[in-house]
């Protein structure tokens, strides 16, 4: 049987290592850090008797078929739990509902007729089929055509911003069609109500599913072992130097953010290196944690359009995660999108905690200092690959040049967002590519397996 390096423990090379598993090839997985997961791994918290949740929340829809299929295969289905979900504004200083197509319409901020106008541009983006024309036109562009100025002042460009840290010019139509089309399966007939899932050990527990159903197919995985460089010899790979020595290989997949992938390439392979180099911007993020002992409002989500507050929105997860299964606490989570020259990118712990503080209770202003059981911040320097307008040739195949040396990241995943169903769809995807042009090399399998 070929075997094939993963390097990288995130959901892609999880998901992609059951997949080739699956498919008879053996698999490595080389994780940097002590703990597989990468950006949907868990936190614990010791002074609050061993909490452990996810770092980040993580959602999962209804729609998800990929994902639940996964789970479906891997034993976990019975334990999804689905609730209905609300989402809420908080727009000039006030907090509005927008769960249903009635507290839509009665938003204040728009008029009647811009909230007409609205409702009929989503309609309208949902049924837009061809996203490859959508990809030439400027995001605001389109939605002003579809939904009006004063629309896109006081929505959209707000919201655009706060994900964008600022930076939207360049960001093409498909973005926002993208987000319409994964939500709209999770509605219920008459769009009344929106329904999402959570299991009960958060996203952690999906991959401590996929790890077991690898090894018990034979696959090997090591944690804290980076790998330094992929070897190359006579135009394909030959081995991998790690953080605690070198091994033989002939065939190695990186699963890392595109800057990190590049680093790992030899001179040997900089035709690689360059055409990699073609795309490869992404916004990080800093996310605040805040676990409570009360609630802050009724919605999973509420979005920001107030441009004071700093941060993209808040995440309240336990608006769809029983508490039973957080000991009791609510979960808040205060993202923010950051480039990497952004003011809070850059601030120390402290400061960023005390000024997300500062902002959260000018939208709560009865959060006490006593409510707060414990906060954690991550930072996460590449989240978003950004795919500016027109620029979808430039996105790395799979394959390259080098024989056995493959890319399968979160920057391919387009016009889709980059999220679980995504990536396990990405990585199924990646996994045919890499059955048909896996190089077998019958000595070094027999090395491997002996
Ligand atoms: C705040 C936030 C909210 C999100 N919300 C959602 C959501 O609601 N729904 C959703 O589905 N998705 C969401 N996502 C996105 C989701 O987390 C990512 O798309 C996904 O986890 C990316 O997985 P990955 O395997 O591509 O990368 P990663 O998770 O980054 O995995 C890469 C792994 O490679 C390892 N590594 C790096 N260098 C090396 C090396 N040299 N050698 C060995 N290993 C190495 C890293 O340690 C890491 O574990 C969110 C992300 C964030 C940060």
């Amino acid at each position: 049987m070929p075997t094939i390096d993963i390097v990288g423990g995130g959901i892609l090379g999880l998901a992609l290592g059951y997949d080739l598993i699956k498919r008879g090839i053996g698999v490595r997985i080389w994780e940097r850090s002590h703990e597989l997961g990468g950006l949907m791994g868990r936190t614990r918290f010791d002074e609050l008797d061993g909490l452990e949740v996810d770092r980040y929340y993580h959602a999962i829809l209804s729609s998800d078929r990929t994902l639940m299929r996964l789970f479906e295969e891997l034993g976990l289905r019975s334990e999804l739990r689905m609730t209905a979900t609300s989402m809420g504004f908080y727009h000039n200083g006030k907090l509005y509902s927008m769960s249903t197509p009635l507290d839509f319409l009665r938003f204040p901020p728009l008029s009647p007729i811009d909230r007409f106008r609205l409702g009929l541009a989503i309609l309208r983006a949902r049924q837009v089929k061809d996203w490859r024309a959508l990809e030439q036109i400027p995001v605001v562009e389109w939605l002003t055509n579809l939904s009006g100025r004063r629309t896109v002042e006081h929505i959209w460009k707000p919201l655009l911003r706060a994900k964008f840290d600022g930076g939207f010019d360049n960001v093409p139509a498909t973005y926002i069609w993208s987000r319409l089309v994964r939500t709209t399966d999770t509605r219920e007939k008459g769009g009344a109500v929106e329904k999402m899932c959570f299991l009960p050990g958060g996203y952690a527990m999906l991959i401590d599913a996929l790890a077991k159903a690898i090894i018990a197919r034979g696959g090997r995985i090591t944690t804290s072992v980076a790998v330094q460089q992929v070897r190359i010899n006579n135009g394909q790979v030959c081995g991998l130097r790690l953080s605690d020595g070198e091994i033989a290989s002939d065939g190695a997949v990186l699963t890392l953010q595109t800057p990190i992938a590049r680093r790992l390439l030899p001179p040997e392979a900089a035709d690689v290196n360059a055409r990699w180099s073609a795309l490869e911007d992404y916004l990080g993020i800093v996310c605040m944690l805040l676990v409570l002992r009360r609630s802050l409002s009724p919605y999973y989500t509420l979005n920001i359009t107030d441009e004071r507050i700093p941060f993209t929105g808040v995440i309240e997860t336990t608006n769809l995660i029983d508490r039973q299964f957080t000991n009791g606490y609510h979960l808040v989570y205060l993202p923010k999108y950051v480039a990497p020259d952004n003011l809070f990118a850059q601030m120390n712990d402290e400061a960023l905690q005390r000024s997300f503080l500062v902002y959260l209770r000018q939208m709560f202003p009865d959060l006490q200092t006593e409510d707060i059981a414990a906060l954690r911040i991550g930072r996460e320097r590449y989240v978003e690959p950004l795919h500016p307008i027109g620029r979808t040739d430039d996105i790395p195949p799979f394959t390259t040049d080098i024989a056995g040396l493959y890319l399968v990241n979160s920057s391919q995943i387009y016009p889709q967002l980059t999220n679980g169903e995504a990536a396990v769809a990405h990585a199924a995807q990646a996994a045919r590519v890499i059955e048909q042009t896996i190089p077998v090399n019958e000595e070094l399998q027999q090395a491997i397996t002996t």
